[in-house]
Parts: C-alpha cells; sequence; structure tokens
C-alpha cells in the first residue's frame, strides 16, 4: 500500500542505471537547501576580524574533510574518498581563498557574502563549459560553499530528512557529503534527478552495493515522500506506488539475483574454459594495488587494467615515484605471478586533477587527455614510468597506453619509457627489461590502423567504454544522449572484428577491459570474434566464468557470423540478448525480460 501519495495510481520512470540490483522501499524526498546569505557592510577596524572568522571557517571545515576522507576510505573505498580529497585541495587553492580575502578587504563586507561570491565564480565558471564531467564539479563547488557557511554561520542548511529503515532516497541531485551521511543499512537505493554514470550519487551507491539510477528528473517531479517505489538499478526503471503484481514481479526478480549470485559464487575456483575445452583468461580491472588481491580471491587471473590515475585523484598532492611504487609493488605482490598490466595515468576529460579542474577546457573529452596530457607533463610521466620499472623485477608486469590516437604518442611514450629504463640501469637500480609493452585502442583511428599498431606493440587492450563513446559521437557521461550510447552498434562490432583480426594476424595479445566485457550478454560474440581475454571489475569475474563455462566457442563463432550479418543497434541487442537467454537463461543477471514494463 502507498503511503502519503496512496491513492495515486502506479507511474513507471525511466533513468539512467548506474549500480545493479533492485530495492523495494519508501521515497525519502531530498531537497537541495541552499544557504540564503545577505550583504551586510563592516566596519574598517573588524576587518580583521572578519577575516580571521573566514580562516576559522575554513580550517574547521579542512578538519571536517580530512575526517570525512577517511571514514569514507574506511567504509566506502578510495573512489568515494577522492571526493573529499578533491574538496580538500579546493579549499587549499589560493586562487579560491585569496580573492575571498580581498572582497573582505576592499569592499569591506561581511565573509559569508565574500565566500558565496567566490564560490559563485568558481560555478559559473565550471557550469558554464557544457559538459556533464564540469556539472559534477558544479556540485562539489556547492557543497564546499554549504560546508563553510555552516561554519560562519553556525547553523547547517535546512534539511528535512529523516531516513527511516528501508529508505530509498530521491533527489534533484545529491551532494557527496549528502550521499556520504546516510545512515548505511537504512538506505536501500538512490534515484537523482541529474547526473550521468561517472556523478559522485553513482559512485557512492556503487561503494555501497546498492541500487541506484540517475537522470530520473521526471520521477523527483512526481515524487512527493513516503510513497512505496522500486528501483531498478539493472535497467534504470523507477516505479512509483506499485501495484501488487508489479511488487510480486519485482520480489521475485531480488530472490532470482540473490538465487543468481549463489549459483555463481560456485564457478569461482573453477576453470574459466569452454564447454568444448577453450581457454579464457578472466583478469581484473583495478584502481588500487591492494585490489590485485580482491581478483585472486574472485577466481581471476592477474590484473589486465590499472588505472592508475586514481592514486592521482585520491591524493591532495602529486604521488612521489616511492608512493607510486608501494601501489604497484602490492598489486604485483598480491597477484603471485600473474601479469599486471599497469596503464599510465589516464587523466583528464571526467577524471580531473586539482589543477585540471580549475583550468577547465571547452571540450575535454577530445582534449589534453590520457597519453597526450603525460607527452606534456613529462617529469610527471617520467616518475610514473620509474616506479613502474622497478616494480617490473617483483613478478610480470606490463605497461599500456590510454587513448592514443596515433603512431608518434606511441613512439614518444616508448622513447621515454627506454630513457627511462637507462637512466635506472645507470643508477644500478635493477628492472626488467622484458616487460610487454602495449596501448588501450580506444580510438577509432587505432582499431582502423590496428595492423600498423600491431607491429609496434605486444599488446592490445580494447577500451570499449572511449570507443563506443568516439565511435558513436556520443559523450559517455551525458545523460541525454545516454540512449545513443549502444556498444551492440555494428559500427563498434566492426572495430572489434577489425582489432581482434589484426591483432591475431601479427600475433599481438588482444583483450578487452571496457564495461562490454563485463556483460554477459556479450560474451558469446567477444569470444565469437576470436577474444580470449577479458578483464572486469573483480567481483564481475565468477559470474562471467560461469557464462564462459556454459558455452562452446563453434556457437560462439556462429553468432559473431550471424552478429556481422545485422545492421541496427536495436536488432544486434534483440539477438545477442534471446541468445544468451537460450544458452545459459539462469545467468542473465536473474532477469528473463517478461518482468521488464513496457
Ligand atoms: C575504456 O575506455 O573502455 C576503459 C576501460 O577506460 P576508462 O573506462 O578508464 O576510460
Ligand atoms: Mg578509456
Amino acid at each position: 500500500m502507498s503511503g502519503v501519495g496512496g491513492g495515486c495510481a502506479m507511474q513507471t520512470f525511466r533513468g539512467i542505471p548506474v549500480s545493479p540490483g533492485v530495492a523495494i522501499g519508501r521515497v525519502v524526498l531530498v531537497r537541495d537547501d541552499r544557504h540564503a546569505v545577505s550583504r551586510r557592510a563592516v566596519a574598517a577596524a573588524s576587518i580583521a576580524d572578519e577575516c580571521a572568522r573566514l580562516d576559522r571557517a575554513i580550517e574547521a571545515s579542512l578538519d571536517e574533510l580530512a575526517d570525512l576522507r577517511t571514514r569514507a576510505e574506511q567504509e566506502l573505498g578510495k573512489e568515494a574518498a577522492a571526493i573529499f580529497a578533491f574538496h580538500q585541495g579546493m579549499l587549499r587553492d589560493p586562487s579560491l581563498i585569496n580573492p575571498m580575502r580581498e572582497q573582505i578587504e576592499q569592499e569591506k563586507i561581511n565573509a559569508e557574502y565574500a565566500v558565496q561570491e567566490q564560490f559563485r565564480v568558481v560555478a559559473g565558471r565550471f557550469a558554464g563549459m557544457g559538459d556533464t564531467a564540469f556539472s559534477t564539479k558544479v556540485d562539489d563547488v556547492w557543497d564546499l560553499d554549504d560546508r563553510v557557511l555552516k561554519h560562519l554561520t553556525g547553523s547547517a542548511p535546512q534539511q528535512q530528512t529523516t531516513v527511516g529503515p528501508n529508505s530509498i532516497i530521491v533527489a534533484n541531485d545529491l551532494t557527496p557529503s549528502q550521499a556520504a551521511a546516510f545512515p548505511r543499512g537504512k538506505v536501500l537505493g538512490f534515484v537523482t534527478g541529474r547526473g550521468g554514470a561517472t556523478s559522485h550519487t553513482a559512485i557512492l551507491a556503487r561503494a555501497l552495493g546498492i541500487p541506484a539510477a540517475v537522470g530520473a528528473a521526471a520521477l523527483t517531479e512526481a515524487a512527493m515522500g513516503g510513497e512505496e517505489v522500486i528501483v531498478d538499478g539493472d535497467l534504470g526503471i523507477i516505479v512509483l506506488r506499485p501495484d501488487a503484481d508489479t511488487k510480486a514481479k519485482y520480489a521475485r526478480i531480488i530472490e532470482r539475483v540473490a538465487a543468481l549470485r549463489a549459483t555463481v559464487a560456485q564457478s569461482r575456483t573453477l576453470p574459466a574454459q569452454t564447454k568444448d575445452g577453450t581457454s579464457v583468461s578472466l583478469q581484473g580491472n583495478i584502481e588500487f594495488g591492494k585490489e590485485a588481491g580482491a581478483v585472486i580471491d574472485q577466481g581471476g587471473a592477474g590484473v589486465g587494467l590499472f588505472r592508475t590515475e586514481f592514486l592521482w585523484l585520491t591524493s591532495d598532492h602529486d604521488p612521489t615515484e616511492d608512493e607510486q611504487f608501494a601501489e604497484y609493488k602490492s598489486a604485483v605482490e598480491k597477484s603471485k605471478g600473474d601479469p599486471v598490466t599497469i596503464r599510465t595515468f589516464d587523466l583528464g576529460a571526467d577524471k580531473l586533477t586539482q589543477a585540471q579542474a580549475m583550468a577547465p577546457e571547452r571540450n575535454p573529452v577530445l582534449g589534453c587527455r590520457s597519453i597526450r596530457y603525460s607527452l606534456q607533463n613529462i617529469p610527471m610521466f617520467r616518475s610514473q614510468l620509474r616506479a613502474i620499472m622497478r616494480a617490473s623485477v617483483l613478478g610480470p608486469v606490463r605497461i599500456m597506453f590510454p587513448l592514443v590516437t596515433n603512431v608518434s604518442e606511441l613512439r614518444q611514450a616508448r622513447m621515454i619509457l627506454s630513457d627511462v629504463t637507462e637512466e635506472l640501469v645507470e643508477e644500478g637500480v635493477p628492472i626488467d627489461r622484458r616487460v610487454k609493452v602495449g596501448i588501450m585502442v580506444e580510438a577509432p583511428s587505432v582499431a582502423v590502423m590496428a595492423s600498423s599498431f600491431a607491429r609496434e606493440v605486444d599488446f592490445f587492450s580494447i577500451g570499449t567504454n572511449d570507443l563506443i563513446q568516439y565511435t558513436l559521437a556520443v559523450d559517455r557521461t551525458n545523460e541525454k544522449v545516454a540512449n545513443l550510447y549502444a556498444g551492440t552498434h555494428p559500427a563498434v562490432i566492426k572495430l572489434i572484428k577489425e582489432v581482434a583480426r589484426a591483432a591475431r594476424r601479427r600475433g599481438v595479445e588482444t583483450s578487452v577491459c571496457g564495461e562490454m566485457a563485463g556483460d554477459a550478454t556479450y560474451t558469446m560474440l567477444l569470444l565469437g570474434l576470436g577474444l580470449r581475454t577479458l578483464s572486469v571489475t573483480p567481483n564481475r569475474i565468477p559470474h562471467l566464468k560461469a557464462v564462459v563455462r556454459a558455452v562452446d566457442i563453434g556457437q560462439c563463432e556462429l553468432l559473431a557470423r550471424r552478429v556481422g550479418s545485422l545492421d541496427s543497434e536495436r536488432q544486434v541487442a534483440a539477438f545477442l540478448r534471446s541468445e544468451a537467454r537460450k544458452r545459459f537463461p539462469e545467468l542473465v543477471d536473474g532477469r528473463t525480460g517478461d518482468e521488464e514494463p513496457d
């Protein structure tokens, strides 16, 4: 029975699925209530006191952020903690704080007003970039503004949110502080009106392991609070005031998902082999060295992608060579002889350092990101390559360059690597010269020219997240075009096929490490195209292993040929789904499709 909206009919909304699972609970509305600040004149004699008030508020905010960051790191993981590290960095940045002091002194006004004015300037700069990666930063700015104002005024912004058991949080957007502060165990899901897959809500929901959907603006308008609601984090569907049939259907899905998890857990320790005995290497994508242990625990065979940029994103300083070495060493040691593929930092686009965030680019996805950023910041790049090479004597390390788009970049990067190698040898530091060097295939330019690139690398890893974005000209973080972002587009599949073929001819190893690799509906297609290595979030490994064990390579090749004859992403998607349901119905995420609303 519904709560406040008890008399109204069931309504279904669509958002973007960002954290899997299904939850049934009650809507808790969180409104964005901002501090209202007025401009007040301050007597000349009190200006020094006003500046001191500002300093104290900033100090208190920084102390609070340090606590929040530690708590987030312990309870939610490093990616969530990175949000608060970013806040700390911003609040220590003189280019933000000095203008606040200057405004107080020059205009003889209250600190609250100066704080809000300066935050408004920075928020305006981010918002003006018209890019979703930066709109997330706008939320960071207002979150910080609230925090500093709270310390200046001694009051928290109004927030009548009572989070009881079985709460589903519904908000236009959540600030990171709001999301991190909700009591664990009581919140079963999140839905926001704004945001994309990389929004804070998405990151925090994944860290908490609860279902979430974003970009569901119509729901945030319709919900009144207290009503019953279902969040389907696999499909991005939200059902407000579900009727008895719908609730029963979703209750069955929840049961099936639980059963699926139990089945899949059993395949963890079995070999990743198809029915006809073909071996497949299932590897893990990690962000921090210690997660390599989780890859082994989940039955994986090494690290296929170490996203090292998170070492920068979670730190308030550039990690030193020694700090990096410790991370790489940890990954290699925990992998116990399995390969560890270390991708050099992939900064830029939606993964910004403090300095990049303060000087936004107009088109960051097409801008100075990934290997381009490394080649423009050579000392930083060298220090990373030194740290990786030092770790090379500890186990089979592989180096991978992100978003290469032409051979000159690859050659330059390799030259710097050779130079660093010689430097270490001269210094008498032990290294292993046999380190394999590869590239991410994320730009169509590389996929099309794969056979040329294959002459210059030891391996390829296909980054489908970016390859889809660049092939289809769809921003992967923009909810307005999320329906166009389709891995099933025949152009994407054709590029993957070409890369696999060129690599096979030249004897270059190839893997897929984008989200497509972890989606069971694509497994038969990828195997049919000749891929034998998939790198995925560690907790997906057992699931994929169960899928691999349920299929036959001959069937997969037949399926890939059929897919090659289809010319629309819808046809491909429907065909892949129906084949998956036919071959391994119990492994299609517990969903059979008949529960999906129209
Ligand atoms: C990719 O683009 O597919 C990839 C794995 O890299 P990231 O998601 O880190 O951009
Ligand atoms: Mg990428």
